[in-house]
């Protein structure tokens, strides 16, 4: 096993305890940032069968920034409108994406094949010269002290070494080892419904024969998702009735019961039948000391708007800037306190929107399920309401945020497309991933020059964006936006100036130069 140094002397800076979804985007993000990093997992292979189904811009926005989103686009495809309809057939309101120009610059929501992204990701984070990749490789148990971790583990030929490391990010799975030793618990938000989930090949001859969108039939008779991943992958999610076994209901004859409504086995390959009890868990800590959790170890949430895997790649995305700030002496250790209180609050948001959808669709009474559609079509003016997904994610509402919130505190900043000498470009590939302060070029406030001794405090990068089609304004700061999603964004906040974060961010917004210079030097400060 190759050593070099951490911090104070560790074997690595950070270690990453497995290498599913989350923990393979922590490795990138820890390797962009050239951070010494060991990622491990006990199995060799990506699980060949797919689980998350559902991707959305923000992560696609991080794995473009990282330079891996080339390698997973053949694997993604737009995630449809998906359609929910009552207990008499009728629609009763969709939940369908942003229209376009698109916020973030990509297809607000997608539906994925996990195995080949999986292992498109894992080749990416391979290639990072700071990141040794050990896999069967697994962790036994490990030790902290005020400086270190030291990490017991054995490989597959049952070899045994012990390694140490600054920091341990824990991104192995539901039943984390990790979150166990360390004895943090769950909190419970109070969601336990038995579903089985099933993938299915479909011929392309039988396409047709299936929904042409994806579809929620809420149904109290039995409650079935139904969604169209990419190419000929569709998978159904059918609720599990008092009585039924789970792991009968997985063979294939009683998966092609449940399914003879629409489709046949002379129609479809079944690549995978498997019962789940949804859950709504969020850990009572992300972190102890040195060790942090993230990804399913630190939460579980029913997969209604497909989100399972999104907010562990949001854990690591928020956390791995942080540690590079504290890894390079940028910042204080206090600023990792910032993971947990942001992270979980959102997950905790996320995950109640999520079962309250959760509550809709698994309606079992019929008479509930009645009143139910009658007042989400009255909620909707009589008619089927369009809700985006979008807007079901909430934005960061605490940590290093500037305080009084505003409105676009904590929410994504926009990518709008940018007019270059050559062509067009998304916004991060001019202006980068670390701090920014992003002006509106139509009325930017002026800088003074304490305002720009905190940018330099900070190291963040100045912007200024104007409109394509404006004429002058020139200069190497000036970036000309195509589509106006950032004029639209500034007006619709009433604002001139946006500090964003690493992770994207909003820090904080301002709309004169003295509100502005405030809130850069008490950024400085709290970074430091
Ligand atoms: C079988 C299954 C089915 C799922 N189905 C759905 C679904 O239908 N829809 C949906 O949205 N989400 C689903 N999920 C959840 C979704 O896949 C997860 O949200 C996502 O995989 C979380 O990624 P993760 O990296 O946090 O955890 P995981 O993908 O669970 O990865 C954890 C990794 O840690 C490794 N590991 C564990 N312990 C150790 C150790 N001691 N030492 C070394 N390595 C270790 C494991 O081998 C594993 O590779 C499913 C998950 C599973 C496991």
């Amino acid at each position: 096993m190759a050593r070099s140094s951490g911090q104070h002397g560790s074997d690595y800076a950070v270690v990453v305890v497995g290498h599913g979804p989350t923990g393979v985007i922590a490795a990138s993000l820890l390797g962009h940032s050239h951070i010494r990093t060991l990622a491990i997992d006990r199995q060799r292979e990506v699980y060949d069968k797919p689980r998350a189904i559902a991707i959305d811009h923000e992560i696609l926005r991080l794995l473009d920034n990282l330079g891996a989103a080339e390698g997973v686009l053949p694997y993604i495809a737009p995630f449809p409108a998906s359609q929910h309809f009552g207990a008499k057939g009728q629609l009763i309101r969709r939940i369908d994406m942003v229209p376009e120009p698109y916020p973030l610059g990509y297809t607000p929501s997608m539906v994925f094949t996990q195995p080949p992204v999986e292992a498109a990701l894992r080749a990416h984070a391979a290639a990072y010269d700071s990141v040794d990749v050990e896999l069967g490789t697994e962790l036994l148990g490990f030790d902290q002290s005020l400086d270190h971790v030291t990490l017991h583990l054995r490989d597959d030929k049952q070899a045994t070494d012990s390694i140490t490391a600054d920091y341990v990010i824990a991104c192995d799975g539901a039943s984390s080892g990790t979150r166990q030793a360390l004895g943090i618990a769950f909190e419970d938000l109070v969601f336990d419904e038995p579903w089985l989930v099933v993938d299915l090949q479909v011929d392309s001859a039988a396409i047709a024969k299936l929904p042409e969108t994806a579809a929620q039939f809420c149904d109290p008779s039995r409650p079935t998702s139904f969604i169209i991943g990419p190419g000929n992958h569709r998978r159904f999610e059918i609720m599990l009735l008092p009585g039924e076994d789970p792991r009968e209901m997985e063979e294939p004859a009683q998966v092609w019961r449940l399914l003879a409504r629409w489709i046949t086995p002379d129609d479809a390959t079944l690549w995978r039948a498997a019962s789940y009890r949804f859950h709504a868990l969020v850990a009572k800590e992300w972190r102890r000391g040195r060790v942090f959790l993230a990804g399913d170890a630190a939460h579980q949430q029913p997969p209604f708007i497909g989100q399972g895997m999104c907010q562990g790649i949001r854990d690591v995305g928020n956390l791995v800037w942080k540690l590079d700030r504290v890894l390079k002496g940028q910042s204080g250790a206090e600023l990792l306190d910032t993971y947990g209180q942001e992270r979980m609050e959102h997950v905790r948001q996320l995950t109640t929107r999520i079962k309250a959808i959760g509550h809709v669709i698994c309606e079992r009474d019929p008479v509930a399920a009645d009143e139910r559609d009658a007042r989400i079509l009255k909620e909707g003016g009589g008619r089927p309401r369009t809700v985006t997904r979008q807007e079901i994610v909430p934005p960061l509402q605490t940590g290093l945020l500037a305080f009084p919130l505003h409105p676009a505190h904590g929410t994504l900043f926009p990518q709008p497309g940018i007019r270059t000498a050559t062509g067009r470009c998304l916004l991060d590939t001019v202006a980068g991933t670390g701090w920014r302060l992003v002006l509106d070029a139509r009325n930017a406030p002026d800088l003074a020059a304490d305002a720009r001794a905190s940018l330099a405090r900070i190291g963040m990068r100045l912007i200024r964006v104007r409109s394509a089609d404006a004429a002058g304004q020139a200069g190497s700061d000036i970036v000309a936006e195509e589509d106006g999603v950032l004029a639209a964004w500034f007006d619709h906040h009433g604002c001139r100036a946006a500090i964003v974060r690493p992770d994207h961010y909003v820090f904080g917004v301002a709309n004169d130069n003295d509100a502005l210079a405030r809130m850069l030097a008490e950024l400085a400060t709290r970074l430091e």
